[in-house]
């Protein structure tokens, strides 16, 4: 495995938490007539920014459900190819639906599947990323709430890996050059 050390830290746990709090006032006011909203969380690097995310949001009724799409593996760079797996029936028919990604980069993998999610007749459908890439864009998808551009760097923390690790540091932070 390579061995990384972190090199900067690009955002304090209290400015996430900032960012999240004014990502759930947005939403709040959007959903301000809705009864009901469903969460998808895109496993798993969203898991800790959804989590924060639910507990924010004032909809009377949240229902959370969870997806993995898979465009990475254990790189720095996307495949463009995305591969979707859902861990329950999605029952979205006529429902207000909110995706919470962790990041956007590319764009593929939102851009796959919204497609596919729209395919399914949701009345509505948005999608909340915590960090965008807006510069790496190579698709035209657009997210509905963003919380923080990321320059060019591959981020680590608050729930995003570099194979499998890191997604616990309450930070975000840039790992320095990979050393075999
Ligand atoms: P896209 O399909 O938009 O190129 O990539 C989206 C996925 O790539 C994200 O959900 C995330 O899993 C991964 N990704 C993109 N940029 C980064 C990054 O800077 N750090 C980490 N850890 N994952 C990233
Ligand atoms: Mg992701």
């Amino acid at each position: 495995m390579k061995n990384m050390k972190i090199k900067e830290i690009l955002m304090t746990e209290e400015e996430i938490s900032g960012i999240v709090s004014c990502l759930a006032d947005r939403i709040n006011n959007d959903c301000k007539n809705c009864d009901k909203l469903t969460v998808i969380c895109v496993l798993k690097g969203a898991a800790v920014f959804a989590s924060d995310l639910i507990r924010k949001l004032s909809v009377p009724d949240v229902k959370v459900c969870f997806i993995k799409a898979e465009s990475y593996g254990s790189a720095v760079e996307s495949s463009g190819s995305v591969k979707i797996n859902s861990y329950e029936p999605l029952e979205i028919q006529g429902e207000d639906v909110l995706i919470v990604e962790d990041i956007v980069d590319t764009g593929h993998t939102l851009s796959q599947l919204t497609a596919q999610l729209k395919k399914l007749r949701p009345r509505s459908l948005k999608v909340c990323t915590m960090f965008d890439k807006p510069t790496r864009r190579c698709t035209e998808f657009v997210p509905d709430y963003a919380g923080a551009e990321i320059p060019n760097e591959f981020i680590v923390g608050y729930g995003l890996d570099f194979d499998e690790r890191y997604r616990n540091l309450p930070y975000v932070a840039v790992l320095d050059d990979c050393t075999e």
